[in-house]
């Protein structure tokens, strides 16, 4: 395959596969302007899916960080009406969202911090029912990643730009599959694996997880009562239609007791959160809660997730991720969740994914707590994988099943 013949494989895998867009459906897509070449193949093969009409909204990183440099504080406290309007009205409609990123991994680094837990603040507020209807699989949703300048560089560092611009879209045509073979049919037999292996998880229904592995982590995570495994594909509620909320995904995951969490947790990788790199990092955890942590580097940036609300300081997804899956072949760190999540296990702080428990997603803010979900308004994941991992799964009478041997699956 040429480089443009993959290129036009991967606009048609992000409309097939990832928004699995139907005739007479509307299309929300948000692409950065410095890639609108590839954004306007995204469009046309929307159209040529059926798409009735797709809303593209252009995005540069440029022009959102001299808003942060420049404006004052109180356009960040509140959140335009109409924009949440538009949002939330298009989540209670019949379309599919998609999501291109590509940005320069320290876009928004030394951004005043106020500034932006305001902007965060505000907008988790505005989007309630546009951030639910998501959550839930009310509406098809996907999010996927496109080589930009300033991140291709920042990825690799010893090249000139074209090179790692390049080097940059073979890695993610590799690990969405894209070069050899049918890239859809692909997707269809690894979204299969992965359902089988939340089939399995989901029967055992185990009560807890003890990971250890050389790097220090000795952590046991309780799972909430009728927790759910999921990954691969999802469903979407209304339609039943088949997507890919992230595209590459390699996970199955679940939702964490947000009160049972023990030991110490060790990162495996490097995390990049808000323009900051965060290396070397670890936790202990006490009744659910961090109670202490360090970092080599980027320490200032951590103690700033962990106290931008109670729910920060809990789990809300335990992710299990086989070693080395095509993202860890790669080689790379990304710099960039969407890849680097899918390189090895992780879990995240902060806000639960409701599907992951039975019912979920029809119960209250409060009852989701009550059966020990977490709430808030990060979401941010951190690996914890690696090739000696070991996780045992422990049932409610207390026997053990081996869930990851040597890092990968054992069952
Ligand atoms: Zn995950
Ligand atoms: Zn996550």
């Amino acid at each position: 395959m040429t480089f443009e013949e993959k290129q036009a494989e991967y606009a048609r895998l992000i409309v097939k596969a990832g928004a699995a867009v139907r005739k007479g459906q509307r299309v929300y897509f948000s692409c950065p302007i410095e890639c609108y070449e590839f954004g306007r193949m995204v469009v046309k093969e929307a159209y040529l899916a059926g798409a009735l009409e797709v809303v593209v909204h252009w995005q540069d990183d440029v022009v959102a960080r001299l808003r942060y440099d420049y404006a004052p504080l109180e356009v960040f406290e509140n959140f335009p009406e109409w924009k949440a309007l538009e949002m939330n009205t298009y989540a209670k409609t019949d379309v599919a969202f998609i999501y291109l990123t590509g940005s320069d991994p320290e876009a928004f680094k030394g951004v005043d911090l106020q500034k932006q837990e305001a902007a965060m603040k505000a907008s988790h507020e505005a989007l309630k029912d546009f951030t639910k209807a998501e959550s839930t699989m009310a509406v098809k949703w996907t999010v996927l990643a496109i080589p930009s300048r300033a991140w291709a560089a920042k990825v690799f560092p010893e090249m000139n730009v074209d090179t790692a611009m390049t080097r940059l879209w073979d890695a993610i045509f590799a690990t969405v599959r894209i070069g050899s073979g049918d890239a859809y049919e692909a997707w269809m037999k690894h979204a299969d694996t992965l359902a089988e292996k939340c089939r399995i998880l989901n029967e055992w229904q185990l009560d807890s997880l003890h990971y250890t592995n050389s790097l220090g982590t000795d952590f046991t995570v309780g799972l909430v009562k009728n927790h759910r495994w999921e990954g691969g594909a999802d469903i979407d509620k209304t339609t039943g239609d088949r997507f890919f909320a992230n595209m590459p995904t390699e996970e199955v995951f679940t939702m964490p007791d947000n009160r049972r969490a023990e030991g110490t947790l060790v990162s495996a990788m490097p995390l990049s959160y808000r323009g900051t790199l965060i290396e070397n990092f670890r936790f202990t955890f006490h009744d659910g809660k961090v109670v202490d942590y360090d970092a080599e580097k980027g320490k200032d940036c951590l103690t700033s997730l962990l106290e931008s609300d109670e729910g920060s300081r809990r789990l809300g997804e335990c992710a299990l991720v086989p070693y080395p899956s095509p993202v860890a072949k790669q080689g790379i760190l990304f710099l960039e969740t969407l890849f680097d999540e899918n390189a090895a296990c992780h879990f995240a702080l902060g806000n639960c994914y409701e599907t992951n428990l039975e019912g979920g997603a029809d119960m209250s803010e409060d009852e989701l707590h009550a059966h020990g979900g977490n709430t808030s308004m990060n979401h941010v994941d951190f690996m914890v994988g690696t090739k000696d991992l070991k996780i045992t799964g422990i049932r409610k009478d207390g026997s053990e099943v081996m869930v990851f041997k040597n890092g990968t699956w054992a069952f």
